[in-house]
């Protein structure tokens, strides 16, 4: 078995076997850019080490050391060296990337001995022991274990004692010390000594590495972005070149494109004599890039061809680590940059129009549900022009969002899970093992660090606003407080913070509904073409239909009635109607329904302007309408003039056991017809006034809950015989349709008959999981997580279709209902319209359109393209 590839014998296709770093690695040495040399360790090894309790297997050992042989062979070094001693990096590179989650050691091969011949070598001591100091801090934390803040703290010590503000600060002699407070640390705290072998170094190294491919915090990115556990990673070894060794020399990071707002230009960080972590850490601050093209001429222009080409190259934009060694440029990484979803929009637009790419490869690039977080709300505009930012910092991922602070991921983890807070969280930087409650946090703040740290990328790649680097800003981790220009800001505090320019503001900023931008609006528009599929909007309301519009939705899929009456006035002649004790006292509160109703339909008709509107007749059981504790009957009872003693009566009597299974949706119309004809005179005299107007409508009128033929046949015949009465006495008539909500398994089972008496399908996904299932959706927050952690449901079927179950039903219902009316128009409506996976399934079965609210109407338009292509 081979297990190990030197970096000249792979290829960028490689990920599976090399992970995302080393098949990139390969590739850029296949390109001919100055990559330093090595090998990469494939994700095999990484099994089979698991598959050998943990350990190496003797191949892979035999295999490393010939590798290392070669290694040493071509760069002239070799490890433990008196004259030149090979030094290298061990990185861990998983197939699909995961930024900051594993492991990375640097320097391997230095020892008591190599640091002096290094010292020697380079004439410069400092660097050597800058060099070994770091070795020994990341070893140490990577392979045994001893937190990081252990070694930061000895650090931090020696410069505030001697008053210094920088790493750079530290002299030969402070080094010295902390190499030797170091070792002492291992003792200490691991009982273990620091291993002196440069071979022993590297093995433990990569041992290390196999096992964080499960350590704690891999496996919650893992959980968070739905990445299979049985991938293992790989481990590239790789000579080491040396950022930190002078003033003309440095480390980097950059993206092709700006990955906040996806603007073409070069974008990126650098550190003069530093190494590694030190830019993404926010240790210094560093200096964007554009300055590199003062200092360093030659290497930028040699860089930003690079980058360039590497941009053509993959077809994407790309996010780039190198290292500066002695003015001498060395690329260490390329991959696809992880961009907002702002981001993704405008850089899958302009790649279509610099011609690397077609439109449908552009509008797979955007992952549908990121493209909810581009129209998630932004500050009042009028009420920011009021406020004072409290402070600024670099607006690290757009967006805008309100919440409380909480100065540790743990504080703010149990405050959203526990008090179901909105959270902030706020710390001076944020490092991987920040990851939980970076997840949960409506926005990230950090004291320090720049547009590349830690918490700027991670919350890029969240979507998640974000303002780094804010200067002001003090967080006192000792005595959990914050503090901003002498404003003092406890745990729990309200802020608000704006991703897009990098401002906080203390106290509360109403939000506002968003806009489409161009971008997105070319890729809803490429969407249209490519997707058969109707995407519609459920809107109850004038302002949800606008909104919907904005949005790009093809028209309405489901008006939900019995949200109109929820407005006091209306909700009190409700009342009224349901508590009438015959046909004649229902008459007066019916009139005054059917004028509002009919207000109502004229309003989301006129918005329509004849794209088409399907309204739902009453679906939910009456009780829900009416007043369920002593203190709101006797109110009501006042209002309308009746006994308390009755109306508790009339409220005991509707109250059922299962309403959700009980007396609702059609089974209303069949017990009290004249709820349905008044909604249906409101509907039909509504699209008539419109008709004399000039605008045309064709109602489409929808009956929730049928279970069988002979029902939906009952109740179409009250709907019709309402409309023809209506054209009658009007004498005019419309194109009019009556269809029913798919909702019932039992229906489903018999949608070929009940298609004989329904002009139109809509399933209504929420009550036919409920039904299919037998799980009641308002309980099932009690046993349904356990069951999705356990793996006996795979997704909340409720939020994703149940495919084998749920899907299989409908699936028969399409065949069946099209063996009746082979044209009959079939629907989807409820969130899980809008859910990408399920838009997969539906168009897969033939739906003809989905329904879902607004905000979701871009997601499930691009989700449909993408099931078509
Ligand atoms: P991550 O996956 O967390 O980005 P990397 O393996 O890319 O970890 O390593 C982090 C940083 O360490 C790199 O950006 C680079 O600056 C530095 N580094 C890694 N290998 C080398 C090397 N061989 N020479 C110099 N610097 C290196
Ligand atoms: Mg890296
Ligand atoms: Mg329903």
């Amino acid at each position: 078995m081979k297990y190990i590839y030197r970096f000249e014998e792979g290829n960028k296709d490689m990920r599976r076997l090399l992970g995302g770093k080393g098949a990139n690695l390969a590739q850029m040495t296949a390109l001919g850019f100055p990559v330093p040399s090595g090998f990469t360790i494939s994700t095999e090894a990484c099994q089979a080490f698991y598959d050998n309790q943990n350990q190496l297997n003797d191949e892979t050992l035999a295999q490393i050391d010939e590798a290392l042989e070669q290694l040493s062979a071509k760069v002239g070094k070799s490890f433990g060296s008196s004259n030149n001693p090979l030094l290298v990096s061990v990185r861990s590179g998983a197939a699909i990337s995961m930024p900051g989650m594993m492991d990375t050691i640097l320097n391997i091969g230095l020892n008591d001995q190599t640091v002096q011949v290094l010292a020697k070598m380079t004439d410069n001591e400092r660097f050597a022991y800058d060099s070994y100091r770091r070795l020994l801090a990341m070893f140490g934390n990577v392979v045994y274990e001893i937190p990081e803040e252990t070694f930061d703290q000895v650090l931090e010590d020696i410069k505030t004692m001697n008053h210094y503000d920088s790493d750079l600060d530290l002299t030969v002699k402070d080094l010295h010390t902390i190499v030797g407070k170091f070792k002492e640390l291992y003792i200490a705290q691991s009982g273990k000594e620091f291993p002196q072998d440069p071979k022993v170094q590297l093995l433990a190294a990569v041992n290390a590495v196999f096992e964080s491919w499960n350590n704690h915090r891999a496996q919650v990115y893992r959980r968070e972005n739905h990445i299979a556990s049985n991938l293992g990673t790989a481990v590239n070894v790789q000579m080491m070149v040396f950022g930190n060794a002078g003033e003309d020399s440095g480390t980097g990071v950059a993206f092709t494109r700006n990955p906040a707002t996806g603007e073409n230009k070069l974008f990126g960080e650098y550190l003069l004599n530093a190494q590694g972590e030190d830019v993404v850490a926010g240790i210094r601050t560093p200096q964007p890039i554009s300055t590199l093209a003062e200092t360093m001429p030659d290497l930028y222009n040699e860089f930003v061809a690079t980058a360039k080409k590497l941009e053509i190259h993959y077809r994407d934009m790309q996010d780039l680590e190198f290292t500066i060694e002695h003015g001498t440029l060395y690329m260490l990484q390329a991959r696809n940059g992880k961009r907002t979803p702002t981001a993704a929009v405008k850089i899958a637009v302009d790649l279509v129009e610099e011609g690397l790419l077609s439109r449908t490869e552009a509008l797979l690039r955007i992952n549908p549900d990121s493209v909810g977080a581009i129209l998630y709300p932004e500050f009042d505009e009028d009420q920011l022009k009021q406020s004072q930012p409290a402070a600024s910092g670099l607006p690290a991922s757009p967006g805008a969002a309100s919440g409380q602070i909480y100065f540790t991921a743990e504080s703010a983890k149990a405050a959203h899970d526990d008090k179901h807070e909105q959270v902030i969280l706020v710390r001076q930087d944020t490092s991987p093992e920040d990851i939980e409650g970076m997840v949960i946090s409506e926005a990230i703040v950090t004291s320090r660090g720049g547009m590349t740290s830690h918490a700027a990328v991670v919350a890029r790649g969240m979507g998640t606003p974000a303002a780094v680097g804010v200067n002001d800003l003090q967080v006192d981790y000792k005595n959990g407080v914050a503090s901003i220009k002498g404003n003092q800001l406890q745990e729990g505090d309200w802020i608000f913070v704006d991703g897009t320019n990098g401002n906080l503001y203390l106290g509360k900023i109403q939000t506002n509904d968003s806009k489409v931008n161009d971008d997105l609006s070319t890729i809803l528009k490429w969407s249209k073409q490519e997707g058969d599929l109707g995407v519609y909007a459920n809107a109850d309301t004038p302002a949800d239909f606008t909104q919907a519009l904005k949005f790009g939705a093809d028209g309405i899929g489901l008006t939900r009635t019995e949200h109109m009456f929820f407005k006091p006035e209306r909700l009190l002649e409700m009342r009224r109607l349901i508590i009438a004790e015959d046909v004649e006292q229902r008459k007066a509160p019916l009139e005054q329904l059917q004028t509002m109703q009919q207000g109502d339909f004229y309003e989301l008709y006129r918005l329509s302007e004849g794209r088409s509107v399907t309204i739902r007749l009453l679906d939910p059981p009456l009780h829900e309408f009416l007043p369920h504790d002593s203190e709101e009957i006797a109110k009501v009872s006042d209002q309308l003039g009746i006994d308390p003693d009755y109306l508790t009566r009339r409220v005991d009597s509707l109250k059922e056991i299962n309403p959700m299974l009980g007396h609702r949706g059609d089974r209303l119309a069949v017990t009290f017809p004249d709820i349905y004809e008044m909604q249906v005179r409101a509907i039909i005299g509504a699209a008539l006034t419109l008709h004399d107007q000039g605008l045309e409508i064709e109602p489409h009128i929808m009956i929730p809950l049928t279970g069988s033929k002979a029902e939906m046949q009952w109740v179409r015949d009250i709907v019709v015989n309402q409309v023809e009465r209506l054209f009658d006495q009007k004498g005019a008539k419309l194109d009019y349709t009556v269809g029913t909500m798919m909702e019932i398994p039992r229906a489903c089972l018999t949608a070929d008959k009940v298609a004989e008496v329904s002009d139109f399908f809509s399933f209504g996904t929420n009550d036919l999981t409920q039904l299919t299932y037998g799980f009641s959706r308002d309980d099932i927050g009690s046993f349904m997580p356990e069951y999705i952690q356990k793996g006996l449901l795979k997704a909340d079927p409720f939020q994703t279709v149940d495919v084998d179950g749920v899907g299989e039903l409908m699936r028969m219902a399409v065949e069946k209902g099209r063996f009746t009316k082979p044209r009959l128009p079939i629907g989807v409506c409820g969130e899980i319209g809008g859910d990408p996976k399920s838009i997969e399934f539906f168009e897969s079965i033939n739906v003809s359109y989905v329904s879902c609210s607004p905000y979701r109407v871009p997601v499930a338009r691009l989700a449909a393209a993408q099931a078509r292509i």
